[in-house]
């Protein structure tokens, strides 16, 4: 089978989606090619939260102060100087137009009185969607794509670049083990993810990662994206860098977003019932520090006070469920029992709460500086969750410029070929802050979308 269309878009993410929008937003007729049954990889199932400092909830909460500078220095930071300052520069100044964006001309939904304050950020910035999910910002933007007649092929999986002249002209896939070929006559726009859950990719960059670790991505992130562009000479940077993320399901692997009270004061303890790190650390310090524990593993407690005002507990019910049948959470309804349900040391465990309380009162935190301010641990009942670090996001990948062009060894743009989202390897440096992915991957998804067809 043999299709034409002006743009070919590889990876139905928010990367993907974002970059078709936008193509097809200038005339372009448009395809998205995606080797998963459905649509939204790891966008999908991540929390779906957005950085935009000077946003709009910002300002209905009277959070004064931020701006796209202390941005650009969170982010910088929190890369350890990694990431491409220009890149970077970018990202921050286009976060709240991308945000503006999905908001008015793609009508997602916001949550329009909280934000979070992810680890390694000065100030709340992170927009939530409805439902706490990204699957908001998927079904908004796929329902946009059919508005603007873009072709979505699910199976389809991207094998490898087609060239003309030195110029990318298209793609050529699999559907069910038979070949399709899709030529591009504007070009590609590769946005298939990282490489987290290619244990093989993955322990290549950084032996560390090897299959010890779980994941929490979807099972297409494997890297073909990067694969494929190297094979027609793109060049890579950062591969080394991959992050995990702290507070997963110590058995599946997967993200656990019934934990992001965290983000509003939920505290992290050991086995021996005392706090180890600060809770708003970058993602790499708690997953380190965790692993550091008895067993390698924490866990989270929090009380039905702070799991309502966050809407952690309404918005992620079923996986609290699920965490209930695997036996790796635990509903108290004192604080004794939960301790002694987990064999922590009972007078240490309440030693450690007293001072939570006491340091919640006053807001302030002498023993890790707890950067927001911890909640209490009061209400009954009570939230003891077993977590430990899974691979969530890999930083590194395509070098691309400033309008998403992937570029060779040279420092040149290979004609014809884009890239945007988390195969791209130079904006999160070392480390990727969280909320930062969503921001970054409509952002580059967008300009790759718009600049295509002019060069
Ligand atoms: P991003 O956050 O960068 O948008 P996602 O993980 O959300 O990345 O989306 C990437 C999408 O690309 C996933 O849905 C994944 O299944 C898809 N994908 C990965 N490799 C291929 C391939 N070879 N062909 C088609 N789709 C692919």
């Amino acid at each position: 089978e043999e299709y034409t269309y002006d743009v070919v878009v590889v990876g139905a993410g928010g990367a993907g989606f974002s970059a078709a929008i936008e193509a097809a937003e200038q005339g372009y007729s448009v395809t998205i090619i995606e080797k998963m049954p459905v649509t939204g990889g790891n966008t999908l199932i991540s929390g779906g939260e957005m950085n935009a400092p000077g946003n709009w909830v910002q300002e209905k909460l009277g959070i004064d102060g931020d701006s796209t500078d202390i941005y650009y220095e969170d982010t910088m930071e929190g890369g350890n100087n990694e990431g491409n300052p220009e890149l970077v520069r970018l990202m921050a100044d286009s976060a709240l137009a991308s945000a503006e964006w999905l908001k008015d001309e793609v009508n997602v939904e916001f949550l329009d009185d909280q934000l979070f304050q992810f680890g390694g950020h000065s100030f709340q910035r992170a927009l939530i969607p409805v439902g706490h999910t990204g699957q908001e910002l998927i079904d908004k933007m796929e329902a946009k794509a059919a508005e603007l007649g873009i072709d979505i092929y699910t199976e389809t999986e991207a094998q490898s670049l087609l060239t003309t002249d030195e110029a990318v002209s298209g793609v050529v896939a699999t559907n069910h083990d038979q070949e399709v070929t899709f030529n591009a006559a504007q070009g590609v726009i590769l946005t298939t993810g990282g490489f987290g859950s290619n244990v093989e990719m993955r322990t290549e960059a950084n032996e560390e990662y090897d299959d010890r670790y779980g994941t929490t991505n979807s099972p297409g992130a494997t890297g073909d994206g990067i694969i494929m562009a190297q094979e027609v000479g793109a060049t890579v940077d950062n591969l080394e860098h991959i992050q995990t993320y702290p507070v997963s399901n110590p058995k599946t692997g997967e993200i656990s977003l019934l934990a992001d009270s965290r983000f509003d004061g939920a505290t992290l303890i050991n086995q021996e019932g005392e706090r180890f790190v600060e809770e708003l650390e970058r993602r790499d310090v708690i997953s380190k520090a965790i692993i550091d524990q008895t067993g390698g593993y924490a866990y989270q407690v929090w009380d039905q006070t702070l799991g309502e005002e966050t809407g952690t507990l309404e918005a992620h019910q079923r996986e609290l469920e699920q965490l209930q049948e695997q036996d790796l959470i635990y509903v108290a309804d004192t604080l004794e029992e939960g301790a002694e349900y987990w064999d922590i040391p009972v007078e240490q465990f309440m030693e450690t709460i007293e001072k939570i309380n006491a340091y919640a009162e006053s807001g302030e935190d002498p023993d890790f500086n707890h950067r927001k301010g911890l909640a209490s641990i009061k209400d009954a009942p009570f939230y003891f969750q077993k977590a430990a670090p899974s691979v969530h996001h890999t930083m590194g990948g395509l070098v691309i410029n400033e309008h998403a062009e992937v570029l060779n060894e040279s420092g040149e743009p290979i004609k014809n070929l884009y890239a945007a989202g988390e195969l791209t390897g130079v904006i999160q440096g070392a480390n990727r802050l969280g909320g930062n992915a969503i921001t970054d991957i409509i952002t580059f998804g967008r300009i790759a979308g718009k600049r295509i067809g002019h060069h």
